[in-house]
């Protein structure tokens, strides 16, 4: 029999018990019904008094032992302990876990900011104050981007694209270099990760300087050999056994200086950290000029643009031109004289522009794929450096790109042939100067053997 069972049969008993007394005081009496209500009243009273002991024990929980009831009171009584003992536990287990993710947040070495989906600071760890000069209570509630004004975090929270994190060299006013990456959870919250980065900065600056500096140091004594070795090579009376080995010597110096302004080059965009200048730049010109310098060429396969917009871009010209070059190069340095080269320059509906270079080369396998804009990444290296490659070349047109806001695509089949896609953003796109005059495909350039 349980608890409550017991407690209702007893308190049954009970009321039993004081209708039984009630009955034989009113037989007593001669007045059985006066007997019966004062029992009755007897019994309420009784109630009353019991409900105000709980009702006063409840209020006073914490500091009263709980009252001695019996019966139903009793077991009531009885519940009402084990829930609050119940709900204690719980609550004590709730700040001990509390505790410990607050002592693990603040030990972590990385800044972590709660953000709202406005991106305002809910709340933010101990690292992060000494990161971003955050101060508890009186910046919870402010937008991050009026702490943090750098216009490249800005433009990060905007562009709402946080598969990245984003580095920002000297962000704070004491010179240090942090590393941003916003992470959305839950119901349109945001966790933004703060590290700094400084060392790796500073070493990473370091080594662009060591290369830029080895690279313009080579430059100097590179184009006296080169000078020389030219001078050696046309000279009449040089022994006709040793044309052979200076003209070797030549073509390899000749890549080593082609090395040298690659890496001055690439260093020069490295050291950029602003974006782009927004100069007017005109596209299909350019492309016309590198088309036609590339089909006259010997030994280059056909090349056909097809300039499907007229449209323009807003970058800056040596940067594009070292783009398109690039591109044009490997097409014409991979792809047999028997071959063809495509290049399409053209705009989508929403305005964003794009040049393909397609040709009819010997492809890249897919494995390749991912690394081929790594500096020095050559695909088959015997054949690059015999076409005259560096391996820096797809390096510098990836950074060059990411300069503009733009995209480089590789799309690549085996034994059929490559795709090269540099995508512009609209932003970075001059619309059509002559709307309607537009020449679909123009085979502007058809050269070859
Ligand atoms: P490289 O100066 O050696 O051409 P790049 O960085 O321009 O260096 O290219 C990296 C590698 O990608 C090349 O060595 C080559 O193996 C491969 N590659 C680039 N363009 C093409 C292409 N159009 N067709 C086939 N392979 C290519």
């Amino acid at each position: 029999m349980t608890g409550a069972v017991q407690a209702l049969i007893y308190a049954l008993t009970r009321v039993l018990a004081f209708l039984l007394a009630g009955l034989l005081l009113g037989l007593l009496l001669g007045h059985i019904t006066a007997g019966l209500l004062l029992a009755l009243g007897c019994g309420l009273g009784w109630q009353l008094v019991n409900l105000y002991g709980l009702d006063g024990w409840l209020r006073a929980r914490n500091r009263r032992a709980p009252p001695d009831l019996s019966g139903l009171w009793g077991e009531v009584v009885t519940n009402v302990v084990r829930l609050h003992r119940r709900k204690r536990f719980h609550k004590q287990r709730m700040l001990t876990v509390f505790r410990e993710l607050r002592h693990s947040t603040a030990a972590m070495p990385d800044g972590v900011v709660v953000l709202n989906d406005n991106y305002e600071i809910l709340w933010f760890n101990r690292m992060a104050t000494r990161l971003l000069n955050l101060r508890r209570k009186v910046d919870v509630g402010l937008r991050i981007t009026n702490l943090v004004r750098d216009p490249r975090f800005v433009r990060y929270l905007e562009a709402g694209d946080f598969h990245t994190s984003l580095e920002v060299p000297q962000a704070t006013r004491d010179g240090l270099s942090l590393s941003f990456q916003l992470v959305p959870y839950g119901k349109q919250q945001c966790l933004m990760l703060v590290r700094d980065v400084s060392r790796q900065v500073a070493l990473e600056s370091m080594r662009q300087d060591f290369v830029a500096n080895a690279s313009h140091e080579l430059r100097s004594p590179l184009t006296v050999i080169t000078g020389y070795l030219e001078t050696l090579v046309l000279d009449p009376q040089m022994d006709p056994a040793l044309l052979g080995p200076l003209d070797e010597m030549r073509r390899q110096s000749d890549r080593m200086n082609q090395i040298v302004r690659d890496l001055l080059e690439l260093s020069r965009l490295d050291a950029v950290t602003d974006e782009a200048d927004f100069n007017p730049v005109d596209v299909p010109g350019l492309l016309r000029t590198l088309c036609g310098d590339l089909a006259v060429r010997p030994n280059t396969a056909t090349v056909q643009l097809q300039l499907q917009s007229d449209a323009g871009l807003l970058g800056t010209e040596t940067e594009l031109h070292s783009v398109f070059a690039n591109l044009l190069d490997n097409a014409a340095k991979y792809t047999p004289a028997d071959g063809r080269i495509t290049v399409i320059w053209s705009a989508d509906s929403d305005g964003d522009a794009q040049l393909c270079v397609a040709d009819t080369g010997p492809g890249i396998a897919a494995e390749h794929l991912p690394r081929l804009t790594e500096r020095f990444y050559r695909v088959d290296a015997g054949r690059a450096r015999s076409a005259g490659g560096t391996g820096l070349g797809l390096a510098i047109v990836k950074h060059a790109l990411e300069h503009h806001g733009a995209r480089l695509l590789i799309e690549s089949q085996e034994g059929v042939g490559s795709r090269f896609i540099c995508h512009f953003p609209v932003r970075r796109v001059l619309p059509d100067s002559l709307e309607g005059s537009i020449d679909t495909t123009t085979p502007a350039v058809a050269a070859g053997t």
